[in-house]
């Protein structure tokens, strides 16, 4: 924490609901410090019932940007009065600096997963991914990484909203990259047991398993997972989920959430201050 705030500290930080157990608080404000920079990070728990009132206050204060997080991240694609090109096509926004009072959506999801592949020592590109989920964790993953290279995308979500907009997206991306993304039901367990077979990664970007409900799995059928499957989930509250307990029984090579969560904390962190996260130093401190 920046213990000398000053009349120039430049305020950033956090808008969703829960966000009192976010990490990104140290992230940043440890960041600030290595760097001596003058900037503090804090937490604020607004939901979209008042996000609207909490991002006009932000812009009113000057404040130089923040980050949204759950149930905040769609909402403030409308909000915003300017997106980047990857948060238009996802459709949801994770980060936002405050140019001159313009306020500019962006969204570093996509390239803190493709970056936490390459952490945990992984190579995907001319790979095939299984996504699970259609929401706007599982939408910047597969944009970052069909703009990648990954070869080939099944994207498994159950029918709803969710499912409507993937079908946009995903004209968009087959249009405008090598990358060939499919669409199926959750339901199809054929399907999906099919699409495992052929992955060399399947990917869990949905809520399912995120603390409190940590004994909630969506792949029932163990029988898919084989040790030469990589199987990561975005979640990292718990550490390790019932998904990825599973999946290091039956021998396959596992990562969680926490890499996404620093990688995408460090563009983020690049679009406000212009400068690199020290990310071997905040990785050592607070994700080993
Ligand atoms: P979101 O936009 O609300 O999407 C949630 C997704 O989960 C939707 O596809 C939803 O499908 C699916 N889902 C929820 N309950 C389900 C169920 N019972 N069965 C099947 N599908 C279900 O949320 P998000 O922002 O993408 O976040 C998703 C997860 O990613 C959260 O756990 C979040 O903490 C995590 N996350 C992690 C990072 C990181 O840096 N590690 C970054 C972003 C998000 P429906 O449309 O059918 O509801």
């Amino acid at each position: 924490m920046n213990t000398k705030i000053t009349g120039h500290t430049k305020l950033t930080g956090l808008l969703g609901s829960p966000v009192s157990h976010s990490i990104s608080p140290m992230m940043h404000n440890d960041s600030f410090n290595i760097l001596g920079l003058d900037y503090v990070y804090l937490c604020f728990d607004v939901d979209t019932t008042t996000l609207k009132t909490a991002v006009d206050g932000m812009k009113a204060m000057g404040v130089r940007g923040f980050n949204c997080t759950m149930p905040d991240k769609n909402l403030m694609c409308e909000l915003a009065d300017k997106l980047s090109p990857a948060a238009k096509m996802i459709g949801a926004v994770n980060t936002v600096v405050n140019d001159d009072g313009i306020l500019i959506g962006h969204n570093t999801d996509g390239i803190g997963y493709m970056k936490s592949v390459k952490a945990a020592g992984h190579d995907i590109i001319g790979k095939n991914m299984t996504l699970l989920g259609a929401g706007g964790a599982a939408t910047a993953i597969c944009v970052q990484a069909a703009l990648d290279g990954v070869s080939s995308i099944d994207i498994f979500s159950r029918k709803g909203k969710f499912f409507d907009r993937a079908k946009n997206l995903i004209d968009t991306i087959n249009k405008n990259t090598d990358c060939k993304v499919s669409l199926y039901e959750l339901d199809d367990k054929t399907m999906l047991n099919k699409s495992i077979e052929n992955s060399h990664i399947l990917t869990n970007a949905t809520s399912v398993g995120m603390a409190p409900n940590i004994d909630n799995c969506i792949i029932t059928d163990e029988s898919v997972l084989r040790p030469d499957l990589i199987v990561s989930d975005v979640i990292y509250n718990p550490r390790e989920t019932k998904l990825l307990t599973m999946a290091r029984a039956h021998g396959c090579k596992t990562f969680n959430g926490l890499y996404m969560l620093l990688y995408q904390g460090a563009e983020a962190f690049k679009i406000w201050t212009g400068k690199e996260m020290p990310v071997e130093q905040i990785k050592e401190k607070h994700f080993s």
